[in-house]
């Protein structure tokens, strides 16, 4: 199973509507899809068009109650299932204060799934398999950022394009570079996409352009970061991506014919894509 986190410490930058859209138009794609909603505010659940709180099993019973990641899943489409999220999530930092190993305790879980162990041999015909987890992060790099990161291969970093957009960008890197000498040492930055995209403005195509020359110029000795790449997907401002979750449809269902639709489909291509360029590129070095 392929593992994406979405994270950025910024909040509104465009990760849940990131995890929702691009889950969904992978599920499109034909993958089996899991959306792990880890933000206490629960939007990616409800956005999946799932009521927090319906389901009896959270990601917080998963994480702080040992429950299991098969007890937690919930269908919510085509290939796709949701790990639903629970307001109790927003104290999860109190709950495992003391709890050795807390930082690898959604990699147990994943571990412990038979659906997210990759090429499951044993696995029957109508076995439940996850090809692709995407795991929505809250707006912090607290505990439940880390578990992500130390849980996933791949971060995709949703920037909004404004003048302080690379700033933090640091931080998140740093802090990726920490879970992978610690704890997950095959974590990589997949790469940036530039969310809220106003291609009209000027800022937002000098932002696109910082961004792209960060990468290009400064990552030699940085092994997480090398092969990141600015998404050549712009997710453009689109009204109807705004009003989608308040349906709890994804953009493919509320406005198929919107640009949300468009570009949500053209960064799933792009993520598919990277993985076979990815892969190519390990078994060269190997
Ligand atoms: P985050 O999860 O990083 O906090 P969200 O995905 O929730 O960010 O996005 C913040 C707000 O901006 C939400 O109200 C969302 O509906 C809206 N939004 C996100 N992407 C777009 C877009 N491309 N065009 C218009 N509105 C967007
Ligand atoms: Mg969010």
């Amino acid at each position: 199973m392929r593992s994406i986190a979405v994270a950025n410490q910024k909040g509104g930058v465009g990760k849940t509507t990131t995890s929702v859209n691009l889950a969904v138009a992978l599920a499109r794609a034909g993958q089996r899809v899991c959306l792990v909603d880890l933000d206490p505010q629960a939007h990616a659940t409800l956005h999946a068009g799932v009521q927090p709180g319906a389901h009896p099993v959270s990601s917080y019973d998963m994480l702080v109650e040992g429950r299991s990641l098969e007890e937690a899943r919930v269908q919510a489409g085509e290939r796709l299932h949701v790990i639903p999220s629970h307001i109790d999530l927003s104290a999860v930092e109190m709950a495992l204060a003391n709890r050795p190993g807390r930082e690898g305790l959604l990699r147990q879980r994943i571990e412990g799934d038979a659906a997210c162990r990759s090429g499951g041999v044993a696995a029957g015909a109508d076995a439940l398999v996850h090809d692709t987890m995407v795991i929505d992060c809250p707006p912090s790099l607290g505990l439940l950022s880390l578990n992500a990161m130390a849980a996933a291969d791949e971060v995709l970093l949703p920037l909004q394009p404004h003048f302080l957009a690379l700033h933090g960008l640091s931080k998140l890197l740093e802090t990726m570079e920490l879970v992978a000498d610690r704890v997950n040492p095959r974590l990589r930055l997949l790469g940036v996409v530039l969310c809220m995209f106003e291609s009209a403005t000027r800022l937002a195509n000098e932002v696109a352009r910082d961004v792209e020359g960060f990468f290009a110029s400064s990552h030699g000795n940085h092994p997480v970061w090398s092969e990141a790449r600015v998404f050549q997907t712009r997710i453009r401002r689109n009204i109807r991506l705004a009003e989608a979750p308040s349906f709890g449809q994804s953009i493919f269902d509320y406005a198929p014919d919107s640009h949300g639709a468009e570009d949500y489909a053209a960064l799933a291509e792009e993520v598919i894509q990277a993985a076979a360029v990815d892969r190519e590129t390990v078994r060269r070095a190997a």
